[in-house]
């Protein structure tokens, strides 16, 4: 519980860190005792154009195109579980605050911000997806947007899907641990009732899988935001069944043409159809130039069915 007094050691250990910026090099040096090669995947300050552009990549908030030199002091883009490892305890024995960066969608930049120094540990090198069609399962690492899995999905199997989110290319890390819910909830639920087994790398940097994590640890990654708790490398998902054939349609009414009284009804039928039709309201601003003109304001209705139109 934050009480006053806690409250109070946790700014003195925020300005502390503050005022004493950690040594970048013997984290940098600490990663090369722990694990080779990995000097292509650290990324300082001194090498200021891939530097940027390694931080850019996955940087989805434009607000933040700047990244803050004073307080980012390095970033890891991982291509093995052991530059995740070392990562993680070296950052930890410096007193570096880590930050676990996948698809980079985070709303508030968490992922690759922070008010205190801090390395950035970027998974968008591990992305691989292995489907299994026979045992309906699919083994996924953080790295992968939902775009990516989809398709793969979608080339091993036109009948099996999985049950996330909508923007294709979020990340599989940050969207998965934070429970994840797009076009199939309503037949399936979310995102997380279909995660079976998990690789998480500790606080420590031992590599874990469910049964080694337990129960308690893996409930906690699916939901409680995957940061909180270690390091996502990968997910292992069950695959759900969709007919080959599925219709998707939208209904666009500026406020002129209703469009304020369909968001309303919408509220009070879309729970009423078949779990087949997920019908999904978009308000919208159409030319943000002019934002203020009512014209410019539509309700969308965007909706998919799990079968033909017939
Ligand atoms: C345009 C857009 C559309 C969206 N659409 C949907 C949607 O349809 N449905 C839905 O449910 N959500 C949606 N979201 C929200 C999105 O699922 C969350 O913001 C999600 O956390 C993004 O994951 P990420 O890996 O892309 O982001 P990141 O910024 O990389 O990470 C988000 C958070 O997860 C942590 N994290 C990332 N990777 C790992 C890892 N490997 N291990 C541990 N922690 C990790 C980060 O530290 C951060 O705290 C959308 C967001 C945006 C910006």
């Amino acid at each position: 519980m934050l009480t006053k007094e806690n409250s109070k050691s946790f700014k003195k250990k925020i300005q502390k860190a503050e005022a004493t910026k950690p040594n970048s090099a013997s984290f940098i040096e600490c990663l090369r005792y722990r694990t080779s090669p990995i000097t292509d995947v650290i990324f300082t300050a001194d090498s200021t154009t891939t530097f940027l552009s390694s931080y850019l990549s996955y940087t989805k908030n434009k607000r933040y195109q700047s990244p803050d030199y004073n307080k980012l002091l390095a970033i890891v883009a991982a291509k093995h579980v052991s530059h995740v490892q070392a990562t993680v305890v070296c950052a930890k024995s410096n007193g570096i605050q880590l930050r676990t960066r996948s698809g980079g969608h985070d709303f508030e930049g968490l992922s690759y911000r922070s008010s205190i120094p801090f390395v950035i540990l970027d998974m968008h090198n591990l992305r691989s997806i292995a489907v299994d069609v026979s045992s309906k399962k699919a083994w996924v690492q953080a790295g992968a947007t939902l775009g990516e899995l989809y398709t793969k999905i979608n080339e091993a199997s036109q009948t099996l899907a999985f049950p996330a989110g909508v923007c294709p290319t979020v990340g599989a890390g940050g969207h998965i641990s934070g429970g994840g819910y797009g076009n199939l909830m309503r037949k399936y639920g979310i995102t997380v009732d279909h995660v079976v087994d998990a690789q998480l790398v500790d606080v420590n940097g031992k590599l874990l899988r469910r049964a080694t994590m337990g129960e308690d640890l893996f409930w906690a990654i699916r939901g409680g935001g995957g940061a909180s708790f270690g390091v996502i490398l990968s997910w292992k998902i069950n695959l759900v069944e969709v007919p080959k054939i599925l219709t998707v349609f939208r209904v666009n009414k500026t406020l002129e043409q209703g469009g304020t009284d369909v968001l309303y009804k919408w509220q009070l039928v879309s729970t009423k159809f078949p779990d087949d039709l997920f019908m999904r309201a978009w308000p919208q601003v159409v030319n943000v130039r002019n934002k203020r003109r009512r014209e410019n304001h539509r309700g969308c209705i965007l909706c998919s069915v799990l079968g033909s139109s017939r």
